[in-house]
């Protein structure tokens, strides 16, 4: 069976992949803050470094999935470390990975972005999006702590993931590892539950998504682990939007 790498699977969509993917009999090294194979904050270079580190110490060097679930929402107010976790704390460990993937058994990654990623004007070119994939630390900590409330970070670093997916697809491609991302909507998971509890929770709530409820964790890990198997081997720098219609609904004429 497979090992698999997962961050963020302490709680919620992380949760439920580790759940789901233990279940099928893989064997999972978790990343996350604490209590798991690999404890470390991806908040910070070092916290980055260690989990890839440790990631290829214990699993020999060989892995054969990624799942990259580790994330703040917009809501918490240290806005250098909602970019930081979400931005850095997927690239570093797909670039640092990469090595042991491409050892690994019919390799792939799936990394989390958001239908909220194409969100607000001009994201996709905003100052704080390109120092991201400048990988420039700094200048990101900078512009997230002065420049953008929280929302607007959030909204950016998941455009910043998707946008790093994209350009990686070529030389993830010719490694032999597949890479691709999920955009889930409101999904019901501690996270959600923390935004909604805060002024944004009424704009949140407002959100019309067409099939009329929010999503379920086991929702989007059944879309991981189906994106990691071989049903999908042709699937590669695809950005999959699990939202119930909402991204359809608000821009039918961008696909
Ligand atoms: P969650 O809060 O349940 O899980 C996030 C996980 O990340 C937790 O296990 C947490 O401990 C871990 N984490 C947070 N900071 C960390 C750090 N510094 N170092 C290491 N681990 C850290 O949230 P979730 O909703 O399951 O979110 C998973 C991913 O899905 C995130 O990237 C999130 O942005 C994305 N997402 C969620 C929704 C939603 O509505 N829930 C929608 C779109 C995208």
């Amino acid at each position: 069976m497979a090992t698999v790498a997962i961050s963020g699977c302490s709680t919620g969509i992380g949760g439920a992949t580790r759940a789901r993917l233990e279940a099928a009999g893989d064997t999972v090294l978790g990343i996350d803050l604490r209590d798991v194979e690999v404890p470390a904050d991806l908040s910070t270079v070092e916290g980055r470094q260690h989990a890839v580190a440790e990631v290829l110490k214990q699993s020999g060097g060989r892995l054969d999935r990624l799942v990259l679930c580790a994330g703040l929402g917009g809501h918490i107010e240290d806005t250098p470390s909602v970019a930081a976790v979400n931005y850095f704390g997927v690239v570093d460990l797909l670039d640092g990975l990469l090595p042991a993937l491409q050892k690994g058994q019919d390799p792939a990654a799936v990394v989390i972005c958001s239908n909220s990623a194409q969100l607000a004007p001009d994201t996709g070119a905003s100052p704080l999006v390109v120092a991201m994939l400048d990988g420039d630390v700094e200048a990101v900590a900078r512009l997230a702590e002065n420049d953008f409330s929280g929302q607007q970070v959030y909204m950016m670093s998941k455009n910043a993931v998707g946008q790093a997916v994209r350009r990686r697809t070529l030389a993830w491609g010719e490694a032999g590892v597949r890479l691709n991302a999920v955009a889930p909507g409101p999904i019901v998971t501690p996270l959600l539950e923390g935004a909604l509890e805060t002024p944004d929770g009424a704009a949140i709530r407002a959100f019309k998504i067409p099939i009329g409820r929010m999503g379920q964790p086991s929702e989007v890990a059944g879309t991981i682990e189906y994106l990691l198997g071989p049903d999908t081997g042709f699937v590669h720098g695809a950005i999959w939007y699990i939202d119930g219609g909402a991204d359809a609904f608000v821009r039918p004429e961008r696909f």
